[in-house]
This record gives C-alpha cells, structure tokens and sequence, in this order.
C-alpha cells in the first residue's frame, strides 16, 4: 500500500470526512449529520418482552440504532414483533439485524426493520482457517456464486428503502480472503470492496461500512486503507467505528479509546458502537463522550499544513527510528513518566501508586509489572533510596547530579545556555507548534513535547514529521496534561491523544499530568493499558472477550471477571472468552487460549486456533483452562 495515498481530509486541520448521506429508517447517518451512537442487544431475540426493555434503555441512554442477532430465520421473523412493540410504546428508533451465515435470516429481517448487517467473510464464505491456492479462474468461480447469494438481498433492501451494512470483521475473514490477501488489514478492506461492488453494480447506495478488529491497530490500518480507496473512488460511506472484544471495564474503554479515538481524530467515522462486556446502555455514555470531543474540533489554532507525501507509512504500524539515550528511545520500548509535582515532600509510601512499594521490614522495594520508569518532581529533591528501576527527573536548577536523577530545562535556549548538564540525559521540553526548534541536538537529549493546540495530537504528529524530514533522531516523550474531568473522560481522552501517535509508531514514552481529575494509580494504569492497547509495551494479560449478544451461552461479565481473578498475573497472555461456537473463535484468533461457549453450561477450551478440551461442563470450565495453560508450559505462580 503506498504511504503516499490520502486517507483523510487533512492531517493538520481538523474536517470530517464528507460521506454520502443514508437513511435508516427515520434517522439519517454520514453526511453532516452528527455521529451516530448506537449498540447491540445481549438478550435473546425470541423473548419480545425482553428484546424491547433492554432497547428502551438503550435509547434512553442515547442509543439512535439498535441491533439484534439473527441467527435463523425464526429470530429474524421475532424482529417483526420487537418492532411493533416499540413502535406501540412511542419508540421509532431504527433497528438492524445482526447476519451471520444464513442470507435467509436477512431477507426475512429486510422485510421487518430498518437495516441488514452483513458479515463479508461468512455470508456466503467459510472460515476453516484453511490455506487454499486459488486460480484467477476458481477466484472468479467464488465471487460469483457469492453475488449469487447476496444479491436479492441487495434488490431488497432497494425495494424496500432499508439499509446495508457490510461489516468486516478481522478475526472472520474467509479462507479465500485469507489465501489471496493474508490474514490482514488489506484482506478486510477487499473482502468489503467485493460487497460494496454488488452494491454498487445494482445502484444501491444505502450502506454503511465497518472495518472491525480486536486489535486496534490492524483496525486503525483497515479504515484508513478503506477510507483511501474510496476517497479516490469519489464515493464514500458512512463508516461505522468499534474495536471488538475490546473487554470491560478499563481495558474497554482503553482499547475502545485508542481505536475509535485515532480516527476520529482524522474526521473519520459516523457512526460509534463501543463493544464492552457490559449492559449495552452502559456502552452509550462513552461513545457520546468519544464523538462530542469534535463537535467543535474545526476551531482549532492553525497547524502548518502538510502534504500526504509522508516519511512514515500510516498504512503499517512501524517504531519511528530515533536513537537510544540512556534507556529512552531506540529499541527500549516506550517509558512511562509519573508526575509528582502536586506533592510537597515526596516520602516512600508516595510511590505506591507509581507501581512500587517499600517494605521496610525487609528494607526492599517490590516492583509491579506496571511501575514507571521516570518520575517528575519539579524543585523537589528525593532523599530516599530508590527502587534500582526508577529515575527522578527534577527542575534543571535544583539538579546536583543526584543518584539516578537527570535534568529538565523549561525550552532550548535554558539548555543551550546551562552551566550544569548531564553528562548522560538531559530533557528538553519543547512546544509541538514550534518547528523552527527542530535542529541537530547533542546524543544526551530528549525531547519533551507539549501543545495547547484544541488539535493537539495532530499539531505533535506534525512535529514527529518535521523531525523525521529533518533526519532528526532525538527520541521523543509525549506530555498531555488534562484538568478538572471525570475518571473515564480522562482515560478515553488519553487514550485516544497517546493512542494515535504510538499508532503511528510515534513517541518514545508518554508523560501524562493530570489537576483535579484522576489520581496517581490511574494514571500509571491508564499509561500502561495505552502500551498494551497499541501493543508497543506488555505488561499484563490481555483479555479478548466479546461484548455477548443474544448467542451469549454463559454469563460473559460473570465469568471475565472469574477468569481474569485466576490469569490477570500471565503478563503477555491473550486469552479469548467468547459467548458462543458461530463467531467465537474467529474472532479471537490471535488468542493465545480461549474459552468458548458450545452450548448451554458446556464449554470447548483452545489452544490457539484448535480445540483442545471439548464440552466441558462450565462450572470446573474456568480451572480447565488454567490447568490446560499449565500444561502448555504458560503458567507462572502468583508472587506474592
Ligand atoms: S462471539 Fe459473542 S458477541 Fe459474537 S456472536 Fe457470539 S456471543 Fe454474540
């Protein structure tokens, strides 16, 4: 894929990408209209009662769309009662059918509600995560039986006015898509390409795209690729934004954040399904707070512009090349700074949230996975031994060459001008707007980048590309610093502001300074969950579980939270937990193990892409699993 190629209205002035307006029943997405906020149902589509509370606090919470698996013919058929109960208590609100395998199910729900999903990779393909060597001739022979399959469905939804959605989906790319194009970005985009085209060739425009994975930067690559071919196509679709399996809680959000977040940040995006394993109506509040963050984004103080012809290739995440000083930069992976300033006297006990805590019976610090490497502290001096993996970066002048201390100098010129420097490291902090400040710095220096741009991710990455147009190889630490917002507010708006860099391959470290907002453990675990999520630095489990839907077999919440309380300690280890056999495990298929439902209270247990154990009765499922990661040689005892 050619670096070269635009994928976005511009990387310096903030614009949302125009797409073609579409109707969904009484609600119209892309265009100028708002971005869409929407999620999925978890109850089972036949219980009409069910179906239709759960909807009516999706949409009170916010949610403009609704979706409903359907699985068969009869739950598509159910779509029709669900439908007309809300219509009775008042509620319009659109709804769409989830199709996964059976192209009959989503004839019959085009005839009930609003909009069709489909599923690119099993609507009329198979993933048997086989390799198979296809002709141009034997290519053709299956493009062509699946036009067969989806066309009425396309003539349709013509007929009757609805909506398409061709949602690719990373983990359930067919074994032909897999053979001709890898298990890849490119492969999502054209598996989609091949759909839309069906479309196109019956002049049906009503779609919407989406491009999912759980791994937010193959996602990121995947819309972004979309995204280029049909800016130069001259046609683009509402595109619907979510990370799957992105998981509960803190990871979620995180991941969710780091995902959407980044394209957002392009003006990509129309639509936000944030997939956690929680209540749906839970998911709305944070798509909200994701999208309102560019309601008045096009304000922002100007940037100079660029042109897509770019030293990195935003198609293929890759570590921006920069020297290593010290342990910063080069193939270190990225540090984690901790900022201390709003301490007077800085004791031991001050570190615990830091990820280090004194014992000093023992007189020994024990270190967590998640510790910082850097701590801030401003004019304060530290006077205590430090842990030996901690270094204290203090103001330039109260620094005395103080034992695994280093200096920090306010701009270039305090530096330049210094008498007292460190011979080892010094920081520089330097404004992201200030490109003239890029120049050939000394093989001790790092740079510390802020910006008080309303676009500040894009005005840093213009920094990064000046830097690496000028052959500048200085590493970098990105500082953000956020006031006075709630504890989700922050790590989504972190998230989404250090996420879209490392993205891109961009920063050596991330300094995050939080006032009135947060607290010192959250900011270490948002900055360490940013690592994780953009896989630059591994520090705990990641979790891979689905957001369950009305194929759900087991209690998803219930038995994360089980899982994660045995496992949370295998640094490194991915583990899939899906509700069910039909898009479980492709879509965990980067997962190291998964727990999968097969049926009511029986669960099938992988290794990787096989099944290991089969129909284990979920109550002793949960210590299967950890005696089969035993048993594979991946289990490490708890340290205490
Ligand atoms: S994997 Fe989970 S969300 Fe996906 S279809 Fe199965 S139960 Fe539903």
């Amino acid at each position: 894929m050619d670096k070269n190629i635009k994928y976005c209205n511009s990387l310096t002035e903030f614009s949302r990408l125009k797409t073609v307006e579409v109707n969904i029943g009484n609600v119209k997405f892309g265009g100028d209209n708002p971005i869409r906020l929407q999620s999925m149902t978890t109850t089972d589509t036949m219980d009409t009662q069910q179906s239709v509370e759960q909807a009516i606090r999706m949409i009170d919470a916010g949610c403009e769309l609704v979706r409903y698996t359907a699985p068969s013919k009869k739950e598509a058929e159910n779509l029709k009662a669900i439908r007309e109960m809300l219509n009775t208590k008042g509620y319009t609100t659109p709804l769409v059918a989830d199709i996964h395998f059976t192209p009959n199910a989503a004839e019959v729900a085009a005839l009930h509600i609003e909009k069709v999903r489909v599923n690119p990779g099993n609507y009329a393909d198979k993933k048997r995560f086989e390799e198979i060597d296809y002709t141009d001739e034997s290519y053709q022979v299956e493009l062509d039986r699946i036009r067969e399959r989806f066309t009425p469905l396309v003539l349709l939804c013509k007929q009757k006015g609805r909506a398409i959605r061709i949602g690719t989906n990373h983990g359930s790319l067919s074994d032909r898509i897999t053979s001709r194009f890898g298990d890849s970005a490119i492969g999502m985009v054209e598996s989609a390409l091949e759909f839309i085209q069906i479309c196109e060739d019956n002049e049906f425009y009503n779609l919407v795209i989406s491009m999912k994975s759980s791994n937010p930067l193959i996602m990121v690559q995947a819309y972004r690729i979309l995204a280029s071919k049909m800016i130069e196509k001259g046609q683009c679709y509402p595109l619907h934004l979510g990370v799957t399996e992105a998981g509960e809680g803190e990871d979620g959000r995180i991941k969710s954040a780091v995902g959407i977040g980044a394209l957002l940040e392009d003006g990509l995006g129309d639509t936000i399904r944030v997939s956690l394993t929680e209540a749906p109506e839970m998911e709305i509040p944070v798509a909200r707070k994701l999208a309102e963050r560019y309601l008045l984004r096009s304000t922002h103080d100007y940037i100079k512009p660029i042109d897509f012809v770019l030293p990195y290739n935003p198609f293929d995440h890759q570590k921006t090349n920069t020297n290593a000083v010290h342990n910063i930069g080069g193939k270190n992976h990225p540090i984690v700074i901790s900022d201390l300033t709003h301490l007077t006297t800085i004791k031991p006990v001050h570190l615990f949230g830091a990820g280090y805590s004194y014992n000093a019976t023992d007189d020994k610090w024990n270190i967590k996975e998640q510790a910082v490497d850097y701590v801030y502290t401003g004019e304060n001096i530290i006077d205590f031994n430090l842990p030996g993996t901690l270094n204290v970066i203090c103001d330039a002048k109260v620094w005395q060459n103080q034992p695994q201390t280093y200096p920090i100098f306010g701009d270039l010129d305090s530096y330049s001008f210094a008498t007292k420097k460190s011979d080892k490291l010094n920081f520089i902090c330097v404004d992201a707007s200030d490109l003239d400040a890029i120049a050939k710095f000394d093989k001790t220096v790092v740079l510390v980048i802020y910006s008080s741009n309303f676009h500040r991710m894009a005005e840093k990455r213009r920094f990064f590309i000046e830097l690496m147009q000028k052959n500048v190889k200085t590493p970098i630490v990105i500082f953000n610093e956020y006031t006075g917002i709630d504890d989700e507010s922050f790590q989504l708006f972190s998230s989404t502001d250090f996420g879209a860099l490392l993205i891109d391959g961009m920063s050596d470290g991330i300094w995050i300074k939080t006032e009135n907002c947060s607290n010192l453990q959250l900011n270490t675990s948002t900055a360490f969950g940013i690592l994780q999520a953009t896989r630059t630095r591994i520090s705990k489990t990641d979790y891979i579980s689905c957001p369950s839907c009305g194929r759900t077999l087991f209690d998803l919440q219930e038995t994360t939270a089980k899982i994660r309380a045995k496992t949370n300690h295998l640094k490194g280890l991915k583990i899939g937990i899906m509700g069910c056999i039909v898009n479980g495990p492709g879509e965990m298929a980067d997962a190291d193990y998964g727990y999968v439902g097969v049926g009511k209270g029986k669960i099938n247990l992988y290794k990787e892409r096989t099944v290991v154990k089969k129909n284990i009765a979920e109550k002793e499922a949960v210590d299967e699993l950890v005696n089969l990661i035993k048993e594979y040689g991946d289990w490490v005892d708890l340290k205490n």
